[in-house]
């Protein structure tokens, strides 16, 4: 009962809030005929990402999870002229579906995929000497204490860090789950706890996704 009435209420605000963007209604068909998970962000949440994005004036944006591309091409519609979106994807078909929804929207210059595990290309991204403004953490919820620690290094001053999926239907308090990615998640909020270096928060969400929620911190 709850997800048909937190589903009409997303409608009734995609229709309000959303302008009819072709190319991203575009983008989750696309993953939809591929097969792919339906795991993207909701719309509004897209927007949401969007709209901190360009808050902050965001010219870098690193993405762990890219799934088809759908929250990277709501980042590159976000970024500053010239600006990047780099998105890390494990999976060698989702990174080719993503590739094509993202040439499709017109962000061939904008977005670039990097497929392999998040955790070998990484390290890849600091010895080329990039650094991010926005780092949105979406991938493999175990490995959410490293990927912690890799944004610390790659982090602009003040950059703002986002992560998703960190309530999973109140699971997240079941200190004795058995589930790995639950595990990560409360080893994750244990570092933020005591990292002097991010001020944090977390937004509980339900919606067309259910009972979620996100982490938005910045970076000192
Ligand atoms: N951010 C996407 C969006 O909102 O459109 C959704 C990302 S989906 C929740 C998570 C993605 O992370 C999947 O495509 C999965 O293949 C990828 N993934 C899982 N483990 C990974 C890893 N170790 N390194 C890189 N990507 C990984």
């Amino acid at each position: 009962k709850n997800h048909s009435l937190w589903k009409n209420v997303d409608e009734y605000f995609e229709a309000k809030l959303l302008p009819d963007d072709k190319i991203l209604n575009q983008t989750l068909d696309n993953n939809q005929a591929a097969g792919l998970p339906q795991i993207d962000v909701a719309p509004l949440q897209g927007k949401l990402l969007y709209l901190l994005t360009k808050m902050k004036s965001a010219r870098q944006v690193l993405e762990i999870g890219t799934l088809g591309g759908y929250s990277s091409i709501w980042f590159a519609k976000a970024v500053t002229q010239n600006g990047k979106v780099i998105s890390l994807e494990a999976n060698q078909s989702h990174a080719e579906v993503a590739r094509q929804n993202i040439e499709n929207a017109g962000f061939k210059q904008t977005v670039q995929v990097l497929v392999g595990n998040a955790l070998d290309t990484l390290p890849t991204l600091e010895n080329a000497g990039e650094s991010f403004d926005v780092i949105f953490i979406d991938a493999d919820k175990q490995n959410n204490p490293k990927y912690l620690e890799w944004a610390l290094r790659l982090a602009n001053e003040g950059a703002l860090l986002i992560a998703d999926n960190v309530v999973r239907n109140g699971e997240v308090i079941d200190q004795k789950s058995e589930d790995e990615r639950i595990q990560g998640l409360r080893e994750f909020v244990n570092m933020l706890e005591n990292e002097e270096r991010i001020e944090s928060t977390a937004i509980q969400t339900v919606g067309s996704k259910d009972y979620d929620g996100f982490v938005i911190g910045i970076v000192k």
